[in-house]
């Protein structure tokens, strides 16, 4: 975390002079392209980083999210990528912001690893934005959970931070109850082993049966994470799991 994560956003006279004294002094850069930030008061990304978020271009997955040739939306009314219509999936919907490259993976990198903490409000709100599908009918959001261990480690989980921003009530109904080793690299078939009965219901989720509700994390890459959440969920009666990330790495199409 740095200062300019300390301070709100804001307009009028005082935040362009405030602005001004701390473009010269401390000189500032974006938290995702270095370029020297003209408002730091405005927050630790420019605008131009915000604008140059490109959405997963559509016709995409109605269940997974994946962009599809554009001639499947075409021929299938229910427009499903082949991995989705080879295997069943536990999360029924999934949506992102964006795919993971460029400045939406700067962003997401910066608020993780950097702990750039307020990034995940104006990220949130982009969410909830091209995610508004997602949340609608809702009943609230569940955070995809860190082990404690790496909880501690971090100081904070991104999902949890990036949930309380999308307008829905957050329930921790999750519990990551083994430590699994990183996923990045690892194939998708050994990474769904790697988080297979990772999770477990907390005592929140009891209260989800029948419900509808929205799994929440910054990064979706092989989906392995959210199926291994959903499956808890279903287990304890929720009837509709859907998916909402920040980024989403899109699958190579096969
Ligand atoms: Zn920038
Ligand atoms: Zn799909």
């Amino acid at each position: 975390m740095d200062w300019t994560d300390r301070l709100t956003t804001g307009d009028g006279r005082l935040w362009t002079a405030v602005d001004a004294v701390l473009s010269v002094v401390l000189a500032p850069s974006c938290a995702a392209c270095d370029e020297l930030l003209d408002h730091p008061t405005r927050g630790a990304v420019c605008e131009q980083c915000w604008q140059s978020i490109r959405p997963l271009t559509p016709p995409l997955c109605d269940r997974c999210g994946d962009p599809l040739p554009t001639w499947r939306s075409i021929s299938i009314p229910l427009a499903l990528c082949p991995r989705c219509r080879r295997a069943r999936r536990l999360v029924d919907r999934a949506r992102a912001i964006g795919p993971y490259d460029g400045t939406l993976r700067a962003i997401v990198h910066a608020l993780k690893y950097e702990g750039r903490r307020s990034l995940a409000r104006p990220l949130g709100a982009l969410m909830r934005h091209r995610g508004a599908d997602m949340l609608d009918g809702a009943a609230c959001v569940v955070p995809v959970p860190l082990h404690p261990s790496r909880r501690r480690e971090r100081g904070f989980n991104q999902a949890v931070d990036l949930a309380g921003h999308l307008g829905v009530p957050v329930v921790t109904a999750l519990r990551r109850i083994r430590a699994t080793s990183t996923q990045t690299g690892l194939p998708a078939a050994q990474r769904h082993r790697n988080v297979r009965d990772a999770f477990a219901l907390a005592s929140a989720g009891n209260t989800l049966a029948g419900a509808t509700v929205v799994l929440v994390d910054d990064v979706s890459t092989t989906g392995a994470t959210l199926e291994a959440c959903a499956r808890v969920l279903k287990q304890a009666g929720v009837v509709e799991v859907r998916a909402l990330t920040a980024a989403r790495v899109v699958s190579p199409p096969r």
